[in-house]
């Protein structure tokens, strides 16, 4: 009953909706409670992360965002741990397409997403822009799937163009998965089985088809690989999965 009128709820909110991430809801039960989109008690502007400068890709002009002030804390975290393992130096611009949205059915309503379309760092730029340059070339890829996995290690729910066509502009993150917690990997999540099989395609140069499953295949291809970066610990365990991505983040 609860879930039929839950279900009720998100397919009407979904006809309202109007902007690119009018799709960004998760595949777990439970995940969306309604009562999730209310508007927070406080919102902060945030100007910058990492200590680069924020800007709006629309129309490319620097701009302040605001969102929940312990979700500003989450992304700055995410950005010193980015800027430390990009191998690109600090990051400079970073360009996104919003935070807090108050008329979206989705965490942005809570200022607890973000959506990422380009970090420009002193020493190269990383785009999420994959409506312009899809299908891409290898570099272009591979580091596209290094931001996607430092950003997967720090929010539980980190979408990419794999998910959806709403995704082909930008990364979105939300914490409506791992709430204030640590990201932890669950197999059945077809976004994040996107991640590791991209990763171990795209950057580690391992061949996996990249289909959302977490098979035998996958698994056989992933061992290796964590072999050779020292992790023992299974990607169930959550330090484990960190590893792996941060890893992932940093590699050449
Ligand atoms: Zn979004």
């Amino acid at each position: 009953m609860r879930s039929v009128s839950r279900r009720a709820i998100l397919a009407g909110s979904l006809a309202a909706l109007t902007t690119s991430c009018a799709t960004d809801f998760p595949s777990l039960p439970g995940a969306r409670d309604p009562e999730a989109y209310s508007t927070p008690d406080s919102l902060v502007n945030f100007s910058t992360l990492g200590g680069a400068s924020l800007g709006y890709e629309i129309g490319r002009s620097i701009t302040t965002y605001k969102a929940d002030p312990r979700f500003v804390e989450l992304l700055e975290a995410w950005a010193q741990d980015w800027n430390a393992l990009s191998g690109l130096g600090p990051m400079t611009t970073l360009w996104s397409y919003g935070a807090y949205v108050n008329k979206e059915s989705s965490l942005h309503a809570s200022g607890r997403a973000f959506d990422i379309a380009e970090v420009e760092h002193e020493q190269g730029s990383v785009s999420c822009r994959y409506d312009v340059w899809g299908p891409g070339s290898s570099t272009e890829i591979r580091d596209y799937w290094r931001l996607a996995a430092s950003l997967q290690a720090h929010f539980g729910y980190t979408l990419t163009h794999l998910y959806n066509q709403a995704h082909h502009n930008h990364i979105h993150v939300d914490n409506a998965r791992s709430q204030w917690e640590q990201s932890t990997f669950s197999a059945g999540s077809r976004v994040q089985v996107y991640v590791v099989q991209s990763a171990i395609r795209h950057v580690f140069g391992a061949d996996v088809e990249v289909n959302g499953n977490w098979n035998n295949q996958t698994r056989d291809a992933l061992r290796p690989i964590q072999a050779s970066l020292g992790i023992t610990r299974p990607m169930a365990d959550a330090d484990g999965w960190r590893e792996f991505l941060r890893a992932t983040a940093s590699a050449t």
